[in-house]
């Protein structure tokens, strides 16, 4: 693409004159102006390519401007824009069949929102009115949306400015070995200690209040934690001994993120409740949501179910959906996700990780990796301390900025580098990216003793 500095000059000076950002100090923000983006790509107005790493906020699983994506939302525009909640429209029926077809389990009717905080609020909602209990329990080191119920849900920093109604929420540790909150040594204690702690945090909380438990199938921003073989079934059959709902927020891990459409099937388990967002059409247009199992749809089957939102639904948003879930299928794109993780990316990273000291350790599966960077592999001492900003988190800024430099986005958090590209990534440009990745991390290592 040719260069426009001066375009970009012009839409830079009017997002700093009007436009209030998520998340930042207003006056300290400097937003790259981008003119365009396809597949893995997208470029400023500099003549500078960037090959995405971070899917966005790892959503555009489908990659960018996928040509049957755009085709449908096109198509669907001059049908029909928009219509209430409460009508039968075919791309919604459509995309509601064809999420249900692929939920695990019992998971077929789907309650549609505009994103994955709605999806969250809407799940504990529903949790709440069909057991008759108000607490949730969720993870530390977990992120599950900026609105009310969610930010409190939440179990990262994020949570602590919003942290006033938090009326009901329960916090507890999910299995992390690395940075392991038991003094674990193997997965299988981490597991069996993580379980442990679940109970008697229940024990204590008193199992008659608990409405909920809710996990990320696996944890996201927060770490990309794959659990333990046999966690999820044990939270599973914990659920099921208190009487307690189980939810599984796919918002991040769902639509081919992990290798499969649902990492939940991954796992073995089937929540009573699973959010998704995001890849459900890599976000072409607002849209989440909550699948719902047969037991806790019939609570609402006589009973009304006190919820709802203009744009539930919305036709736009749903016919992206079908379009991108059908390109998924015939395109194999869940399982190109699967592959390039386990035969490039996995091992790619494995290989990065013996060259550079910086790289404590890497996880994942699938387009969903993370590089815990360290000061040191013997002491683990994170690359930069828990919540870090300003001059304390020079080394992780400096890597993101070598990064930039030689042409690939980063996902960046605390001390960890995410390795998120779009599920379509080919091979040739996950090497691309992994090389960048590579000499990058050369700024990191320079922080480690
Ligand atoms: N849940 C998880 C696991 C997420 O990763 C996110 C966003 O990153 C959310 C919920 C919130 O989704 P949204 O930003 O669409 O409200």
């Amino acid at each position: 693409p040719a260069a426009d500095p001066a375009a970009g000059s012009a839409v830079k000076a009017a997002d700093r004159a009007h436009v209030f950002h998520s998340w930042s100090a207003q006056g300290l923000i400097d937003p790259l102006p981008i003119a365009g983006a396809e597949g893995s790509y997208f470029w400023d107005y500099d003549g500078n390519r960037y090959l995405d790493f971070s899917s966005q906020l790892v959503n555009t699983n489908i990659g960018h401007q996928h040509p049957k994506v755009v085709a449908a939302i096109q198509e669907q525009a001059g049908k029909l824009c928009t219509l209430a909640p409460g009508f039968a429209v075919d791309v919604r029926s459509e995309a509601a069949r064809l999420i249900a077809e692929r939920t695990p389990g019992d998971l077929d009717k789907i309650f549609f929102t505009n994103g994955g905080a709605e999806a969250v609020e809407n799940a504990v909602r529903m949790a709440r009115l069909h057991t008759g209990r108000a607490k949730v329990l969720s993870a530390y080191r977990s992120y599950h949306g900026a609105t009310a119920a969610a930010i409190n849900l939440t179990g990262d920093p994020r949570r602590w400015p919003s942290d006033t109604a938090s009326a009901g929420v329960v916090h507890f540790w999910g299995p992390f070995l690395y940075r392991s909150p038991f003094h674990a040594e193997t997965e299988q204690q981490e597991c069996e200690r993580a379980l442990a702690h679940l109970e008697q945090t229940i024990a204590f909380e008193g199992p008659q209040s608990v409405a909920a438990i809710i996990l990320e199938t696996v944890p996201g921003t927060a770490g990309i934690m794959v659990p333990p073989a046999g966690y999820l079934a044990g939270v599973r059959e914990i659920c099921d001994r208190y009487g307690i709902v189980f939810i599984l927020d796919e918002v991040m891990a769902g639509f081919g993120r992990t290798g499969a459409w649902f990492a939940a099937d991954q796992f073995g388990v089937t929540p009573d409740l699973l959010t998704f967002a995001k890849g459900v059409n890599s976000g072409y247009v607002p849209l989440g949501g909550v699948a719902i199992s047969a037991e806790i749809a019939a609570t609402f089957d006589t009973r009304p179910y006190p919820g709802g939102l203009t744009y539930s639904g919305h036709p736009l948003a749903c016919a992206s959906a079908v379009a991108t879930i059908n390109a998924m299928a015939e395109e194999r794109i869940v399982e190109n996700a699967a592959e390039i993780g386990e035969k490039v990316i996995g091992p790619g990273l494995r290989a990065i990780a013996e060259r550079h000291p910086s790289v404590g350790e890497v996880r994942g599966l699938g387009v969903f990796w993370a590089l815990d960077l360290v000061k040191n592999k013997e002491t683990r001492e994170p690359l930069v301390p828990y919540n870090a900003s300003g001059a304390a988190n020079a080394p992780m800024a400096e890597f993101a900025a070598a990064c930039k430099r030689g042409g690939l986005w980063p996902f960046v958090n605390m001390n960890r580098t995410h390795v998120v590209p779009a599920c379509t990534i080919t091979e040739a440009e996950a090497k691309e990216g992994l090389t960048a990745l590579d000499e990058a991390l050369t700024a990191a290592d320079a922080h480690t003793h």
